[in-house]
């Protein structure tokens, strides 16, 4: 049987665990493995990577399988785990740059997670359009993208019938202020090494 050398992985993978302890601001060789933040986080039971199996694989340097998992998705940034960690590991930094950098990658993302993934980008793409959550288009590109156009479709009618949902949208004073938000969010993500 082949023999692995932790080290070695390890020192083979270091770019990826200096990435990550970069844009998260956290230093995850700090992690002893506890687990105190699986035991408390409430999307653990959702998750196929527990969230102290995440910070493992990426001390471990498992670039593959870590930026593959549903977890990184399905974090909703609670920080239930960095409250209950002794270590004081933010562990919501960590899922967001694994999260940031999966879609960097093109990374598409399987089973619940595919969800959260099309359900960010048309929140942000309402965001940058109108400066608010324009809940009717969101909705409706929503279901379109997930391949499901009529779900929910009654729920949808009683609520603009009753006045709850609005097919028209006035953006926001402060629009000048959103817009320069994305653009020099734009323009750090072009500069990035
Ligand atoms: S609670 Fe902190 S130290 Fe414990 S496993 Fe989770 S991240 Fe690691
Ligand atoms: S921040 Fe994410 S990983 Fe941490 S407890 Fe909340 S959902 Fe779980």
């Amino acid at each position: 049987m082949q023999t692995i050398n932790v080290t070695d992985v390890i020192r083979k993978n270091s770019t990826f665990i200096s990435m990550i302890n970069r844009d998260s601001c956290q230093d995850v060789k700090k992690c002893y493995q506890c687990g105190k933040c699986s035991a408390g986080c409430p999307l653990a039971p959702f998750m196929d990577v527990l969230p102290n199996q995440v910070i493992r694989k990426v001390q471990l340097g498992m670039r593959n399988e870590v930026l593959n998992c549903e977890s990184i998705w399905l974090c909703a940034y609670c920080s239930t785990c960095s409250v209950r960690c002794p270590r004081n590991i933010e562990l919501a930094e960590v899922m967001d740059s694994l999260r940031i950098l999966a879609q960097r990658e093109n990374i598409r993302p399987k089973g619940r997670a595919k969800k959260v993934s099309i359900f960010n980008k048309g929140f942000l793409r309402s965001l940058k359009k109108y400066g608010r959550l324009h809940e009717f288009t969101t909705m409706l590109g929503f279901n379109i993208k997930s391949g499901k156009p009529f779900n929910n479709a009654e729920t949808g009618l009683f609520m603009l019938t009753n006045g709850k949902l609005k097919l028209s949208v006035s953006s926001p004073r402060g629009m000048d202020e959103i817009n320069r938000i994305f653009e020099k969010t734009e323009e750090l993500e072009e500069k990035r090494p």
